[in-house]
């Protein structure tokens, strides 16, 4: 199937606008985005235009009852110059599968696809190339039509927008158990990207600074008894003898594509991957005992986020320090080269897009 995308320039690029020794993230926005649009039950107007304001009925569906999900993205380019991006089909996918949860029409992989290389074929010269340093991707769908009532909306919008970042997090992080505010319960919208997640982990994530922390390792919503993610990211341990312990996904857990592929590298260096119901007991005593190597979240803006320190009612357990020899940071190496094309693509998860 062929998809037709109508591409309307920008009369200047912003480029010269970046200072590329300190992109940060989100501080600039890229030339063009993509939109469709979801009108009379079909996806159309495909198309490529400068990133610009949006105008939206105030009665925007997606601003009063939350029909509004995302994606995370990154694209690299090679020491030859082509574009690379790590795994969109798994984010085009998830895209869906949150997009059922909220009762928003699926995007077929096709569009997203298409949508995705004409938007890099456009501003491919916003990737930055400096270690660490990519295009973040945020693909997102909202409803977009006027609605009062609260019921799905009829009329969506589908955007890719793009950002040139640096590593979202550069130090190791202290987290906080939590035993108080929930992320995601039993039969509700955990492992779905939808925006309403995001707006409803603020507060107990700034009630987790207040006390000294940057960010909380978050529980189940029944006991509080078992770990499911950290902040934004899947969490990830690893003890002696070569184990990487984590929760399985599931309703309350995003399943993350930075996750899933850490899981398959680990087991193929050899590590024993245990993903059960993981205790905060477990885990506290692994500490204690000095069987815990390592703690890590795993996401897409950070790839890999070390935590130095987990907070327990009242008592901070210190990890070790991580060196260059530690699973974290060989594993952050490990998916950096393969992101840039540095080490060859065994497992077939990069998207190569021919920019000329
Ligand atoms: C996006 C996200 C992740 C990480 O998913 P990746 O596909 O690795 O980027 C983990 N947990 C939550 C809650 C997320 O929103």
């Amino acid at each position: 199937m062929s998809v037709h995308i109508e591409i309307q320039r920008s009369a200047q690029s912003r480029l010269s606008e970046v200072d590329f020794n300190d992109v940060g993230f989100g501080k600039y926005f890229s030339d063009h985005m993509f939109v469709a649009d979801y009108v009379d039950d079909r996806w159309q107007d495909l198309r490529v235009v400068p990133y610009e304001n949006l105008s939206l009925s105030p009665a925007c569906a997606a601003l009063h009852y939350g029909q509004a999900l995302f994606e995370g993205m990154k694209a690299y380019k090679s020491a030859e110059g082509e574009v690379l991006v790590f795994r969109p089909d798994e984010n085009q996918r998830r895209l869906n599968v949150s997009a059922d949860r909220m009762c928003m029409p699926e995007l077929p992989a096709e569009y997203f696809h298409a949508g995705l290389e004409a938007l890099l074929k456009l501003d491919h010269a916003w990737i930055p190339t400096a270690p660490h340093c990519s295009l973040y991707l945020r693909p997102y769908m909202f409803a977009s039509d006027a609605v009062l009532g609260v019921r799905p909306a009829k009329e969506y919008k589908f955007i890719i927008f793009t950002a040139p970042s640096a590593l979202y997090y550069n130090k190791p992080v202290r987290v906080r158990v939590e035993e108080k505010y929930v992320r995601a319960a039993e039969g509700g919208t955990g492992f779905a990207k939808c925006a309403g997640n995001y707006g409803a982990s603020l507060y107990p994530t700034r009630e987790a600074m207040k006390a000294g922390y940057d960010q909380i390792l978050w529980t189940d919503g029944h006991l509080h008894q078992y770990i499911e993610e950290s902040g934004t990211m899947n969490v990830l341990f690893v003890l002696k003898d070569k184990k990487i312990l984590t929760s399985p996904v599931s309703g309350t857990i995003l399943d993350g594509v930075t996750r899933k592929s850490i899981l398959q590298i680990g087991r193929e260096w050899g590590y024993q991957v245990i993903e059960e119901r993981l205790s905060v007991e477990t885990i506290i005593q692994a500490a204690h005992d000095g069987h815990l190597l390592e703690a890590f979240g795993a996401g897409t803006a950070a790839t890999v986020s070390s935590i130095s320190a987990i907070g327990y009612k009242g008592t901070d357990f210190e990890l070790p320090a991580v060196d260059k020899n530690s699973f974290s940071r060989l594993i952050l190496k490990e998916l950096e080269d393969l992101k840039r094309g540095v080490i060859a693509d065994n497992r077939h998860w990069i998207k190569r897009i021919k920019t000329a």
